[in-house]
């Protein structure tokens, strides 16, 4: 495959780091990053997603320290999702590497992301050969690409994770789309074909504990499932009137006295049933689906070091990329 466009180790790099509570992970995720990727032109884009422990603090000394590193801050914890549209929105550099703050993917992996690239591709995803998560996260990840790939037809690159590497324009694009159900790997599928995965090596979490809940990960499943296709309503909906076409026989049955008086109870509970499971998947799909739905704005932020859009800022006055800015490139610190 050709493209005229320049791979990353010609062009430079953005490094998006999003951080929730990583105090202990900070400092050694940096060395490891500036360690195995010193040599591209870097940038370095922590995000940090309302931490409470510390986490800013350390971003703040890193940036006094180096001037390749830019930071985001939030107003609040906005979620993972959020926190990487953020970086990727605010990358500087043509290509966008994201590597999680917690080591868990080793920096070093990130050359095989770089080699596929150079080949042409518009984003490159890698693939835990050896998952160093529990039982039940790795389960669930399978349910999850066995039901959206396999059962509803979803485009997701195979086994894909968030350590990718992206042309910044292609992510910029993705999250500017401002869905309403943001989901980025299915979303990549949908404005190019020019996509990849490589196998990479994958580490337990050493330090600090995962952020991401199951809860968290089934919803947003559901969203990604009802979101971007409609197989999945389809089938509830058939297998509802179906339910419900049963339960009227029932009934019917019933009122004419063919069925026993705990049948006529099991039925009335039938319909019930039948009533809330379609009522609830109306509702749900008119939250989730309803064309253009506003929602709430993905994320606010506070403090930064770059030049923040007015609209992504929570106080004007404020003034993210303004004067803090020039203490922390002085080493000043900053009075948050
Ligand atoms: N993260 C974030 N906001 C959140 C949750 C997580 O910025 O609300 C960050 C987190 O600090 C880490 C990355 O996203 O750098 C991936 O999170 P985690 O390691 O907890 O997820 P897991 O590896 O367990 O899927
Ligand atoms: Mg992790």
């Amino acid at each position: 495959m050709t493209s005229t466009f320049p791979g990353p180790a010609e062009s430079g790099l953005t490094v998006v780091i999003p951080c929730f509570n990583e105090v202990d992970n900070v400092e050694p995720s940096y060395r490891e990053i500036t360690n195995e990727l010193g040599h591209h032109s870097l940038e370095l884009l922590y995000v940090d997603d309302g931490s409470s422990d510390g986490t800013l603090d350390v971003i703040h000394t890193l940036a006094a320290a180096d001037p390749r590193v830019r930071y985001l801050s939030f107003s609040r914890n906005f979620g993972f999702e959020a926190a990487f549209s953020a970086g990727y929105r605010y990358a500087s550099q043509p290509w966008v590497l994201h590597i999680d703050a917690d080591q868990q993917f080793p920096a070093a992996e990130s050359r095989k992301l770089v080699a596929a690239a150079e080949q042409g591709y518009d984003a490159v995803f890698g693939v835990r050969t050896n998952r160093q998560d529990p039982l039940l996260r790795r389960w669930g990840t399978a349910a999850f690409h066995f039901i959206g790939r396999r059962l509803l037809r979803i485009e997701i690159p195979p086994g894909a994770t968030a350590f990718r590497l992206v042309r910044a324009e292609l992510a910029r694009k993705i999250v500017d789309l401002r869905l309403g159900t943001p989901y980025f790997l299915a979303t990549v599928p949908r404005l190019t074909s020019r996509y990849t995965t490589v196998p990479v090596a994958h580490r337990a979490r050493e330090r600090g504990e995962s952020k991401v809940g199951m809860g968290f990960l089934s919803s947003h499943a559901i969203e990604l499932f009802v979101g971007f296709t409609r197989r999945l309503t389809t089938a509830a909906s058939a297998t509802a009137l179906l339910a419900a076409g049963i339960g009227v026989l029932a009934a019917g049955a019933a009122a004419f006295g063919l069925l026993g008086a705990n049948a006529t109870a099991v039925t009335l509970f039938a319909l019930l049933t039948v009533l809330l499971l379609v009522s609830s998947l109306t509702v749900r799909y008119l939250v989730v689906v309803g064309a253009g739905q506003p929602r709430p704005r993905q994320y606010y932020v506070r403090e930064s070091n770059v030049a923040i859009d007015v609209e992504d800022r929570l106080f004007t006055s404020e003034d993210p990329g303004g004067p803090r800015r020039i203490d922390v490139q002085l080493g000043k610190g900053i009075s948050a």
